[in-house]
């Protein structure tokens, strides 16, 4: 049928023309090269292959240890609504401004850099929450260094608390948690502390490996002390990247401006970015006019932990894709051509994520060794019972992660996070949101419906052991 689509003949022509080379094929078959490469030339077409790898991956060369220095860790901001992401944000701004210069950070680009009195940096994401973080991250772009989960004193650990631990921990960030709004009379730390703790996440001054600070966001109060023990925590994790190279980063935010045409905020993650540099990121490109920071001051590099607001894109690319500076124009124009055919051929299919079906095959080949499973249900009980049997099926071979267990119906963000996570996502007695629902099959997310819990266990089960009989 796509090829038929392709060449503008009808289906059922296709078909004839395979049967007249042997082949009795439906309308949804998928046909080999050869295949497609001789129905093709019937119909007077020449076929070229394009290898998606070659168009994705730009070859990275690998940095010589004494080549890279230290560099700013890159910090996002999740927790429950309301519980003071933005006011944090927005103390952080308005109060660290770099000494000697004039003016604040006046202009929202999506992330900012702040430089602490101890002459250290720190790069803040600017829209906080685990859906902006996981949406990067299932478009390929791991970003976020260290979470800073921010809690409420004066409430409690509430779902998105919950979720925002488990997209943090299912991407590998190291979390700090920030126990805030202790200016209120009702404030109990403590509390919270507890109700970590019994999620096993124990707070340090608890005798646990996770840091903690008490804040008032809206007060300031202890801020300082916070960014301390991120810096504490990144120390850790001996951030680094090689300044000196043509720059590598991802894309924050992008958009059309009246005025100033394709505007779109890089951070940069290696290398340093220069006015005039030729960018290519998804299926754009173009030479940097002009860069901006989150002062709005003209500047002419920016190295790793850096973002910048750049000028020059022919696009706007997504949130996530990756840029790269490239050396040669006609290569950038031909890469993103090819790019944007890919595209316009297979939608946004970026990429194949794991269906319950193809587990045993993908076990067998030896390719796979964990299975990432999302778990939502009706009640609490039947969630951690059926989590616990799917953990207690892995084997030597493979290894089952619940990667996050909610009650509740499969939410948009759900899906986000398998995509990110290349999971599946198993409903117990719920179902997935209409939204849900579309973005699953815009992303090709395999969700699993059960009703009865030992129904669940076993096909999971099957499908390690590849016997799984595929869905008709
Ligand atoms: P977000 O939804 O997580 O971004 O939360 P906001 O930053 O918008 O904060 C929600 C509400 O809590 C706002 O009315 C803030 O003024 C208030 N708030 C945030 N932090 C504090 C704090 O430390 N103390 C007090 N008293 N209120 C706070």
């Amino acid at each position: 049928n796509e090829l038929a689509n392709l060449m503008d003949v009808q289906v059922n022509q296709v078909i004839a023309t395979c049967m007249s080379l042997g082949l009795f094929v439906s309308i949804n078959q998928r046909l080999d090269a050869e295949t497609i490469t001789l129905v093709a030339e019937e119909y007077g077409y020449k076929v070229e292959f394009i290898s998606v790898e070659a168009i994705e991956a730009i070859e990275e060369e690998e940095d010589k240890p004494e080549d890279l220095k230290p560099r700013p860790p890159i910090i996002t901001v999740m927790g429950h609504v309301d519980h003071g992401k933005t006011s944090l944000l927005d103390h952080i701004r308005n109060t660290n401004v770099i000494a000697g210069e004039a003016g604040g950070i006046t202009q929202h680009i999506g992330a900012y850099n702040v430089k602490l009195d101890n002459g250290r940096e720190i790069t803040f994401l600017d829209t906080p929450g685990h859906e902006a973080f996981t949406a990067m991250r299932a478009r390929g772009a791991q970003v976020t260094d260290i979470a800073i989960i921010i809690v409420a004193a004066d409430d409690n650990v509430m779902p998105q608390t919950v979720e925002a631990i488990n997209h943090a921990s299912a991407a590998g960030v190291p979390i700090v948690f920030a126990i805030n709004k202790i200016d209120k009379p009702n404030a109990n730390p403590d509390r919270v502390k507890e109700e970590l703790a019994k999620m096993n996440y124990l707070v340090e001054e608890w005798g646990g490996k996770y840091q903690s600070q008490d804040i008032s966001a809206k007060t300031g109060l202890n801020v300082d002390l916070l960014l301390e023990k991120v810096l504490l925590e990144a120390d850790l994790l001996e951030l680094k990247a090689n300044p000196n190279k043509p720059a590598v980063g991802s894309v924050i935010e992008s958009s059309l401006d009246r005025g100033r045409g394709y505007v779109a905020t890089l951070l940069v993650q290696s290398g340093t970015l220069k006015t005039g540099d030729l960018i290519l990121s998804g299926q754009y490109y173009g030479h940097v006019k002009a860069m901006f920071n989150e002062r709005n001051q003209t500047i002419n590099e920016a190295g790793p932990s850096q973002p910048v607001l750049v000028l020059g894109l022919n696009g706007a690319p997504q949130a996530g894709e990756k840029f790269h500076v490239m050396k040669n124009e006609r290569e950038a124009k031909e890469l993103a051509t090819k790019r944007s055919q890919l595209q316009r051929e297979q939608g946004l299919r970026t990429q194949k994520h794991i269906t319950l079906d193809e587990i045993g095959r993908r076990i067998a080949i030896g390719n796979f060794q964990e299975l990432n499973l999302v778990v939502k249900g009706d009640v609490d009980g039947s969630i951690e019972a059926l989590a616990d049997s799917l953990i207690k099926l892995s084997t030597e071979e493979i290894q089952v992660n619940v990667i996050h267990k909610a009650v509740g119906q499969i939410s948009e963000s759900d899906i986000m996070l398998a995509a990110a996570s290349n999971a599946i996502v198993i409903g117990f007695q719920v179902r997935p949101s209409l939204a849900a629902r579309r973005l699953a099959e815009k992303e090709e997310i395999d969700i699993r419906l059960y009703s009865i819990i030992y129904d669940a266990i076993e096909e999971i089960k099957s499908a390690m052991e590849g016997m799984l009989s595929p869905e008709i």
